[in-house]
């Protein structure tokens, strides 16, 4: 937890996010999880996994946008991008930030953004999962994907086992008919708010696992950690859930190893592939993680 909030304090240093995203695409190592800059790249890498048999969501990067003007271009983006990645030869979904759509200006911004990415979805028969960002968004992102709802079953949100609120939230989202990514949470949270050590994390992911795979409608359980994967299944054997029910989901680049092996023994692996020039905060997420991470960019730093 320590080495974690000194990258997030590392990640708010202007000299060292320019140093990062200067070099990160060109010397390579931001590649490691940004499947690239433009759509282009990204499509590349969708259909590599989808040749392995891997479900695909693709996140267009971006976030904390603060000039409507631009949240109603990333929405026209969004659409297009919907456009390419619902061929059936390429069959993929997207995620996306409110804060990307608006939600830094209003809720209503947002929620307008993202319907009509929704609606155009709905179109082409495809899915839009709203990503779940910081604490002070939770309820706002949970307000719209209630007024969405019902309107487009097309639609899913996520939900964070580091929040003291996320069992409670579930119970009523559940009841909704929800589909939900049930996630660990990335961001810098404070104790009034989220767990802080990473054990009680761990136990309320499981708790709230169990109550998706018991009342949920088709979770999905996002994780890279063996041992609640391994549980997972487990449960999911224990009460007769079938395969199909539910899915797993990782991040593109990480653990890829985990990702064959959970398609190989026949569950449903979904890959989540971000992409775009505004890949900075999400790759120092990735490093804050798994503090080795930062090795690699260390080592790019000292020339090697
Ligand atoms: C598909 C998907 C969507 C997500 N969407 C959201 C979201 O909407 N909102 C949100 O707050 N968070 C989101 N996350 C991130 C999530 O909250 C965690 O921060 C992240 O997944 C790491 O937690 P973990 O469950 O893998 O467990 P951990 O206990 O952190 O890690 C378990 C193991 O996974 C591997 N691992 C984990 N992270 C890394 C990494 N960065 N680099 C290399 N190896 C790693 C390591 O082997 C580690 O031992 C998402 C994650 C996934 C997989």
């Amino acid at each position: 937890m320590v080495v974690r909030r000194a990258i997030h304090a590392l990640a708010d240093r202007p000299r060292v996010t320019r140093w990062i995203s200067d070099k990160g695409m060109r010397s390579g190592f931001a590649r490691r999880f940004i499947a690239g800059e433009t759509l282009e790249e990204a499509l590349a890498a969708i259909i590599e996994l989808r040749n392995k048999g891997m479900d695909v969501t693709v996140d267009y990067l971006g976030e904390v946008v603060r000039d409507a003007e631009a949240t109603r271009a990333v929405t026209d983006t969004y659409c297009s991008i919907l456009d390419r990645i619902s061929d059936p030869d390429i069959g993929a979904s997207i995620s996306l930030k409110p804060t990307h759509l608006g939600l830094s200006i209003s809720r209503e911004l947002a929620q307008e953004n993202i319907g009509r990415i929704v609606a155009h979805a709905k179109e082409l028969d495809n899915f839009v999962r709203i990503d779940m960002e910081d604490s002070s968004t939770t309820e706002a992102t949970l307000e719209i994907f209630k007024t969405l709802r019902p309107q487009y079953d097309n639609l899913g949100t996520v939900v964070q086992s580091y929040l003291y609120r996320t069992e409670e939230d579930v119970h009523k989202l559940n009841a909704l008919g929800a589909k939900l990514r049930l996630c660990k949470g990335a961001y810098k949270e404070p104790a009034q708010v989220a767990f802080q050590d990473k054990s009680e994390v761990d136990r309320n992911y499981v708790k709230v696992a169990e109550l998706l795979l018991r009342e949920g409608t088709y979770p999905a359980f996002a994780t890279h950690d063996h041992r609640v994967i391994e549980h997972i299944k487990s449960m999911a054997r224990k009460r007769g859930i079938d395969k199909d029910a539910f899915e797993f989901q990782m991040l593109y680049g990480i653990r890829r190893d985990v990702q064959l092996q959970i398609l190989e023994d026949g569950y449903r692996m979904r890959i989540y592939v971000p992409f775009g020039q505004q890949w900075l905060p999400y790759f120092m997420r990735r490093i804050a993680e798994r503090p080795a991470n930062a090795w690699f960019v260390v080592r790019a730093m000292l020339g090697n």
